[in-house]
């Protein structure tokens, strides 16, 4: 075997520890968003020294004073989207572009903004290298939302809000899932809300802690 051929099954290995060890225990149940997290290469997207953490329990820093979430997170937010494979999803708060390539994986479509142009560029190319072609990424404020493409059936923020911003809660389809931390810098609440006609549900999840959603609808600075 090549030491590249290894090195792969070894990052395979720690993946599916990941799944058994963090994810299955913490109660994600969803077949579909188990199987996507073991399928995702999460260590392409961290940057290239920490590769040997990229499965570990925990954020990670990826430049510009952003992180990956922490993969628990990531499966629990997803989860929340109830995914079925048809519909089309808003992410907000692209990052590394972990997130979007797990929801790649279970929707038809994945439109997700990034207000960093690089942090846009370098997420698209190794979403591109890894062959997601349903996915599209705009730099954009995502406090806005993306009129063009909506409405979602599912929209996810990955940044902490002071607030819901009004154009996310439009833009969801009827039935849609907007999963959402909202709250203080430092620590926010996971919330669910689910559009019923012209009714808002909200459900309150669990506490967590994200960088902020800075924006016109916003955090005004970082
Ligand atoms: N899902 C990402 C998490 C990224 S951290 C991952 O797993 O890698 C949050 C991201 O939100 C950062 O990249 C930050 O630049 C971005 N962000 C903050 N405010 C934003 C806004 N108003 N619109 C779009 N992206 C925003």
């Amino acid at each position: 075997m090549t030491t590249a051929a290894a090195r792969e099954e070894e990052f395979s290995r720690q993946r599916e520890k990941m799944v058994q060890q963090q994810l299955r225990p913490r109660g994600i149940a969803d077949p579909r968003v188990l199987a996507a997290m073991g399928r995702v290469p999460r260590h392409r997207f961290v940057p290239p020294a920490m590769a040997a953490e990229a499965y570990a329990d925990h954020p990670l820093p990826i430049g510009k004073g952003q992180t990956i979430s922490q993969p628990y997170m990531v499966a629990a937010m997803t989860e929340q989207l109830r995914l079925t494979g048809s519909q089309k999803v808003l992410e907000i708060g692209t990052g590394s572009g972990y997130q979007t390539a797990v929801l790649a994986e279970l929707a038809a479509e994945v439109i997700s903004l990034e207000i960093h142009a690089e942090l846009a560029r370098q997420a698209e190319e190794k979403l591109a290298a890894l062959g997601y072609d349903n996915v599209t990424i705009v730099v954009a404020d995502g406090t806005r939302g993306y009129p063009p493409a909506a409405p979602y059936q599912g929209i996810i923020v990955t940044a902490g809000a002071p607030h819901v911003p009004r154009a996310l809660t439009e833009q969801l389809a009827d039935g849609g899932r907007l999963v959402i931390p909202v709250g203080r810098h430092g620590y926010q609440m996971l919330k669910v809300i689910t559009r019923e006609g012209t009714r808002l549900r909200e459900e309150d999840l669990f506490l967590c802690s994200f960088v902020p959603l800075v924006g016109e609808d916003g955090w005004r600075s970082p």
